[in-house]
C-alpha cells in the first residue's frame, strides 16, 4: 500500500495533492455537518446513508494524508509527539 501511495503522490505532484487534500477536507466537512445535524435531532450514528458517506470521506482524507506522511516523515514525528502529549495529559495505564 505504501508504494502505491508514493506512486500516486509522485504521479500527481505536490501542488495537485495539496489541492486534493483541500478538496477531500471540504467533502469531509460537508458529510460531518450532515451527521452532526442528524445526531443533533436525536439520531444515532450508524454506518448507513450520510453516516456511511462520512466514513467514506474520512477514508479519502486518510489516503491523501498518508501520502503526505510518506513524503514528509516529519509528519509522523509530529504525530508521535502530539499523541504522547495527549497521553501525558490524560494518563494511560497499560493492560498486561
Ligand atoms: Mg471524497
Amino acid at each position: 500500500m505504501q508504494h502505491k501511495l508514493e506512486y500516486i503522490f509522485n504521479y500527481y505532484g505536490l501542488k495537485n495533492q495539496i489541492l486534493k487534500l483541500q478538496e477531500e477536507l471540504i467533502e469531509l466537512e460537508a458529510e460531518i455537518n450532515k451527521v452532526l445535524m442528524d445526531v443533533s435531532k436525536g439520531g444515532t450514528f450508524f454506518p448507513e446513508g450520510d453516516h456511511l458517506d462520512m466514513l467514506d470521506e474520512i477514508a479519502d482524507v486518510l489516503v491523501v494524508c498518508e501520502q503526505f506522511k510518506n513524503a514528509f516523515p516529519l509528519i509522523g514525528e509530529i504525530m508521535e509527539s502530539k499523541v504522547n502529549r495527549t497521553i501525558e495529559r490524560i494518563g494511560y495505564e497499560t493492560v498486561s
